[in-house]
């Protein structure tokens, strides 16, 4: 509904009471255009009086004062200009800081699971440049447009009045830019300027993921199979703009040839009235249309130009619906403490996509408190989804998680995040010191506090490397550590933090084997006396595990310890048997 109002009421709704600074702005700038064009007059004053006294020049007495006026008018337009822009930048700055303040707010209530399958890039990316395109609109484009309103009109005026003829011919060819410049502004260049956004988008994300990629390619010499789908971005883009700068180059070319034709228009008009005789009065008027009409022909181009962003803010604005459309979790009314760390999920059901299948279908689950729970089964078999349902990043769409009896819809958020501890597969590390990254986990932590999760999370050796310790910026002066390394130190957090429920994911592919132990000794420490969900993607670590749940297509397949899994003989003794041959393969390779 929001989306159908004109993109102006649509950003007054952040304004607040700074839209009459936009408003005043606006006026201030039409009424800087007239003023802008009375200069004009009294050059035309000068060039009629230098024609007037042409055979005694010493009669020309007006010529300094009308010099005079003129830079005193132009000046008298510069200072209702600036005024104008500052209007128009005390509001603009203030819907850009509100509506990022709007998009800041919405975004820390979205799901987790929102945040983490669009990216932190995509997000900051909407934020940070839809606020930016409705700043330099609102500052710049608006006074500007008001501008190459008032001066066609004031323009218009001046022709008419001097020589309504001679004005109307004149303004033929305006008429016709005009039409020209509507054919290219349309729906179609707004769906335009959509693609070319989206194209442009995908371009940009297909280069960072390549140079991303760099290392692999290097290493595999994966070189066609890597540049593929950067390529066909950029194809697609190139296609794009091909097609679009064949479509635009009549219309752009009609635009261009009509508002230049102005003059040419003058031209004619001179011939035609003045073919018998060249009176002095018509002279006169011939000369102030000289003088104006090149004014008219740069506004024209103006108005193409204002017209043009309009339409990027307007994309800039559905980009910012499209978050804002996101619906966040709803907030218990009346939250309730969960009594122990047990969890109990009961018949859920769970879609990304209303559209596709569901990602988990029906699973009945019992986790005692304390017990060690591992998830494994094939790739897209639901362990992650049904993690991130535990933690509430999502709500299910039908049935209920407990914890400690309690549905997790009817803990409080901060309460939520309390009893529950996530470390990801790929540790996010911000561009901070470790000992600020791992104070995330409890920002009351003393450093001595922090140094022992350091230390329990097995990371001391990551620390004693590094030029500061712990005082080390992470992604300063080159300063990264490997995603093994970062899981430690995460795994450090959660120490720091300990929520009575872990859930763990564990990294699918390790740098080195010394980093693999390291991460399984610190999950080990990390585990005792906790309720722990373990997403295995290896066989290896979930042999002592009380419980192992097998998931394939969104049910549980299969679940209990490891010996009484074997003895079924199903998926999991399969999935076994196949992590045994991978084993004995690699150490008789090996040897
Ligand atoms: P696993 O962790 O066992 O590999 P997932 O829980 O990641 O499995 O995936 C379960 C199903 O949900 C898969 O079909 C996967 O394609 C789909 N899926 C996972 N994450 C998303 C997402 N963010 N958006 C849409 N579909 C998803």
């Amino acid at each position: 509904m929001e989306k159908k109002k004109s993109v102006i009421s649509q950003l007054f709704e952040y304004a607040g009471n700074h839209k009459y600074f936009t408003v005043s702005s606006w006026i201030l700038a039409a009424i800087s255009a007239i003023v802008a064009l009375v200069p004009f007059y009294y050059i035309w004053c000068i060039i009629k009086e230098v024609v007037e006294v042409r055979d005694d020049f010493g009669k020309a007495t007006h010529i300094v004062s009308y010099g005079w006026s003129a830079v005193g008018m132009s000046l008298l337009a510069m200072v209702i200009y600036i005024a104008a822009l500052m209007c128009s930048h005390i509001a603009a700055f203030r819907v850009q800081a509100n509506m990022r303040t709007r998009m800041m707010e919405h975004v820390m209530k979205l799901p987790m699971g929102y945040i983490e399958s669009q990216g932190s890039g995509k997000i900051r990316k909407i934020v940070a440049d839809s606020s930016a395109a409705t700043e330099t609109f609102l500052a710049h484009s608006l006074p500007d447009k008001a501008v190459s309103y008032a001066t066609p009109i004031g323009l218009i005026a001046m022709l008419l009045i001097f020589d309504w003829k001679i004005g109307l011919i004149c303004l033929i060819p305006a008429v016709l830019a005009f039409l020209m410049m509507g054919s290219m502004m349309g729906e179609k260049m707004q769906e335009d300027m959509k693609e070319y956004q989206n194209a442009l988008d995908e371009m940009s994300a297909e280069a960072v993921e390549y140079v991303r990629g760099i290392p692999v390619v290097k290493t595999f010499g994966q070189s066609v199979f890597s540049f593929k789908r950067f390529k066909d971005a950029i194809d697609k883009y190139e296609k794009w703009t091909i097609t679009y700068t064949v479509g635009m180059r009549m219309p752009m070319i009609g635009f261009t040839t009509a508002a230049n034709a102005i003059f040419a228009a003058l031209v004619a008009c001179s011939f035609i009235f003045a073919r018998n005789t060249v009176t002095d009065p018509f002279l006169y008027n011939i000369l102030f249309y000289i003088i104006i009409t090149p004014i008219l022909t740069v506004t024209l181009m103006k108005v193409a130009y204002a017209g043009e962003s309009q339409m990027i803010v307007k994309d800039a604005l559905e980009r910012m619906y499209s978050l804002l459309e996101v619906e966040p979790l709803r907030e218990a009314a009346d939250p309730k403490m969960p009594k122990d760390s047990g969890i109990s999920i009961d018949n859920i059901k769970f879609t990304y996509d209303e559209n596709k299948m569901n990602a988990i279908d029906g699973i009945t689950l019992d986790i005692k408190p304390g017990e060690h729970v591992a998830f494994v089964g094939p790739s897209g078999g639901g362990k992650t989804t049904l993690a991130s349902l535990i933690a509430r990043f999502w709500d299910v769409k039908e049935g209920s998680i407990k914890i400690g009896g309690v549905d997790v819809k009817d803990i409080a958020t901060n309460e939520l995040m309390k009893q529950v501890s996530y470390v990801f597969q790929d540790s996010k590390l911000l561009k901070m010191s470790i000992l600020d990254n791992v104070r995330m986990g409890r920002l009351d932590a003393t450093d001595e506090e922090v140094i022992k999760a350091l230390k329990d999370a097995m990371c001391w050796d990551i620390i004693e490397k590094l030029p500061n310790g712990i005082h080390t910026m992470i992604g300063s002066k080159g300063t990264y550590v490997s995603g093994g390394e970062a899981q430690r130190i995460s795994i450090a957090r959660a120490f720091l933090k300990n929520a009575p429920i872990l859930i763990l994911d564990e990294a699918t592919a390790f740098a080195d084997p010394d980093n693999e132990i390291m991460v399984q000794q610190a999950f080990a420490n990390l585990s005792k006396d906790k309720t722990v969900i373990m997403i295995a993607h290896r066989l290896s670590t979930v042999v002592d595990a009380d419980k192992i749940c097998v998931l394939s297509g969104g049910k549980v397949a299969e679940s209990g310890k490891h010996d009484e899994l074997l003895k079924k003989n199903g998926i999991y003794s399969h999935m076994w048997n196949e992590y045994q041959k991978s084993v004995n393969w690699k150490v008789g390779k090996g040897a």
